[in-house]
């Protein structure tokens, strides 16, 4: 029984053809993790490099408290079972089994009590003493699985391992594994294609494209709150619709999608997390519609309906799959960006032919950008609030607050956007904002996501305590995480709290000694021992490359002797920071005790360094 933790690993070929790109997963003791992706997303060569049949590039891959990137397959202790099964041909089931006990020197009786036992489990017992060619498909699967089973491995690799089945085997055997993993109790990893297999099987899902992770949740979270278009389009079946449209928002809050041939509108109460940026009419969208969630109504009064050419109906007893088309030709076109497919479970006496009225579940809409894919509808969403800045009080969310030093002289008196994002509120005692809870979610591992009503604004903020609808909190407001804009564009940048720094590591004679520095911004910063050891673990090409180093900026603090940067103004936001010049860079850092402006030094937790191959954008530790 193991935890397995991958951070940060990527998969390079030949020095430049990137397969996997920053993998992060932290895979939990007997949880059943699936990765799943269209063909040369990289699940393998993830899988691989568990398995320690393919070299790690950069990374750390931990099972248990091992680091195993350098660790023999064989002392992982893990097993893997592959899609060619990988029988000896001319052993008997028995043998077969038994092969990776012998190995180990397993003693006779103890070899004979596991693979009983194992055969047992797989129901293979009546066929110990055949040789695999004497065995259907699903049966030699289940050999091989046997044989993965009797080494007790800590971890169990599953690469397709059902992909030479027939569909009513697959699902026999899916079931069974899923079984299997319930009894034996053991961390397991399995690559599938498809995605019903990964849905039914996961316990977490990870769901891979062109080698990087699109997003990493439960079945059905991945449904219910998809990240991006691709994942939206790859899980659920049929496949989720989607319709290019743009967004206006009324009056009420309602928001109006226009698209090809149709037009909705989505109440209010639907609308809270949906990303104002793309309200204006202006941004194309994509709007996703699941075929569950789009419906013939049966007459054509509904206000919001779709009509529609009906080219098929596929009648499959239970439900049927309706496909239409909002263009006025009713041929199917699989290429159609006007074509829809809808499911229902009522018969509607809809025919081949007919022009029919759809209507649309609103509330489970999903909106993407149409450029990034990605989604504009969030489930922590960042909202815009408008705000009214008068003798140096700002007026926003339904309060009022002294307009912080900092902000004074970026926003004179005048309206502005707040763009708030969940981390710049905190529900906090004597806050000095007034709101009231409206909905709750729960996010796991005790995080949750309250909208709360501020004044005649939403925000969603993310907080660790059980709180109720209705409940009255106060709520501070982090005034160096919120952005202002107004008609001229921006006028106050939330503050970032990362320092990145664009250099080379190097290597230099000081004296006697030689001694190793960062070389940023024409500055040379020295690197303590356990940083070099980490840097030169990346390979002697370190010094020769485009680095990209990155830290948070609570990690860097003032000191009396250290790295020499020029203060060049303190931020005062309730709480200050510090404009600072290192060499050429500017950035901002927290202030904890006093700095005056002018001459400083500052000094780096090395140890909560980030370091990126900046050509390649390639983590490396
Ligand atoms: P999947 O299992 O998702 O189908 P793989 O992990 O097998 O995908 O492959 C991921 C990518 O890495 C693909 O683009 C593939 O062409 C590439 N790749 C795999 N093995 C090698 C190799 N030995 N040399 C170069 N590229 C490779």
């Amino acid at each position: 029984m193991a935890k397995v933790s991958l951070r940060h690993i990527y998969k390079v070929y030949d020095g430049k053809v990137k397969a996997v790109s920053d993998f992060n997963l932290e895979i939990e003791d007997k949880e059943f993790i699936v990765f799943v992706g269209p063909s040369g997303c990289g699940k393998s060569t993830t899988l691989r490099m568990v398995a320690g049949l393919e070299e790690i590039s950069a990374g750390e891959l931990w099972i248990g408290d091992m680091l195993c990137n350098h660790v023999e397959p064989k002392n992982r202790n893990i097993s893997m079972v592959f899609q060619n099964y990988a029988l000896f041909p001319n052993m008997t089931v028995y043998n077969n089994i038994a092969f990776g006990l012998r190995m180990h020197k397993v003693p006779k009786d103890e070899i004979d009590k596991k693979v009983r036992a194992a055969a047992e489990t797989l129901g293979i017992t009546e066929y110990l003493n055949r040789k695999p060619k004497a065995l259907s498909g699903g049966q030699r699967q289940r050999v091989a699985l046997g044989r993965a089973i009797v080494r007790e491995p800590n971890v169990f690799l599953f690469d397709e391992p059902l992909s030479n089945l027939d569909a009513k085997l697959r699902a026999k055997m899916r079931t069974e594994i899923t079984r299997l993993h319930k009894s034996l109790q053991t961390t397991f990893i399995y690559v599938t294609h498809d995605q019903v297999e990964a849905m039914t099987m996961g316990d977490r899902i990870v769901v891979m494209k062109g080698g990087f992770v699109q997003q990493i949740d439960t079945p059905q979270n991945l449904f219910r709150y998809p990240e991006n278009k691709f994942v939206a389009g790859f899980i659920g079946t049929p496949q989720m619709n989607f319709f290019r449209a743009r967004l206006t928002r009324g009056e009420d809050g309602g928001v109006t999608a226009a698209a090809d041939g149709f037009t909705l509108v989505i109440p209010p109460e639907h609308t809270y997390n949906i990303d104002d940026a793309y309200t204006d009419g202006c941004k194309d969208v994509f709007l996703g519609i699941r075929p569950d969630d789009i419906k013939p109504t049966g007459g054509d009064s509904a206000d919001a309906c779709i009509k529609a050419n009906v080219s098929i109906v596929e009648e499959l007893g239970t439900q049927t799959i309706i496909h239409a088309d909002t263009a006025d030709d009713a041929v199917f076109k699989e290429d159609s960006e006007t074509a829809f497919c809808s499911v229902t479970v009522e018969n509607v006496g809809i025919k081949a032919g007919d022009e029919a009225c759809f209507s649309v579940n609103t509330a489970k809409i999903h909106i993407f950008d149409a450029q990034t894919e990605i989604t504009v509808k969030h489930r922590v969403p960042t909202v815009t609030a408008d705000c009214e800045v008068k003798n140096g009080k700002i007026k926003m969310l339904g309060g009022t607050a002294p307009l912080p030093p900092a902000l004074v002289g970026l926003l004179p008196d005048g309206k502005y956007r707040a763009t708030v994002a969940p981390d710049s509120v905190r529900i906090a005692d004597g806050g000095g904002f007034a709101g009231v809870i409206e909905s709750a979610d729960d996010l796991g591992k005790s995080t949750y996501v309250y909208r709360v009503r501020m004044g005649d604004t939403r925000v969603f903020v993310r907080d660790g305590a059980v709180r109720s609808v209705g409940d009255k909190v106060s709520a501070q407001l982090l005034f160096d995480r919120i952005a202002f804009s107004n008609d001229g564009g921006v006028a106050a940048e939330a503050l970032a709290d990362v320092v990145r720094i664009d250099g080379k590591y190097i290597i230099e004679k000081v004296g006697k000694e030689k001694k190793r520095f960062i070389d940023a911004h024409s500055v040379k910063m020295e690197t303590p021992f356990e940083f070099d050891k980490k840097m030169y673990a990346c390979g002697r090409s370190i010094f020769k490359k485009a680095l990209r180093f990155e830290i948070d900026a609570d990690a860097v603090t003032f000191v009396t002797d250290g790295v020499p940067v020029e203060v060049a103004e303190i931020l005062d936001y309730g709480k200050k920071f510090a404009s600072v010049r290192l060499g050429d860079k500017t950035f901002v850092l927290p202030v904890r005790t006093e700095v005056p402006t002018g001459e400083a030094f500052i000094s780096f937790d090395f140890d909560k360094m980030r370091v990126f191959d900046a050509e390649l954008d390639m983590r490396l530790f």
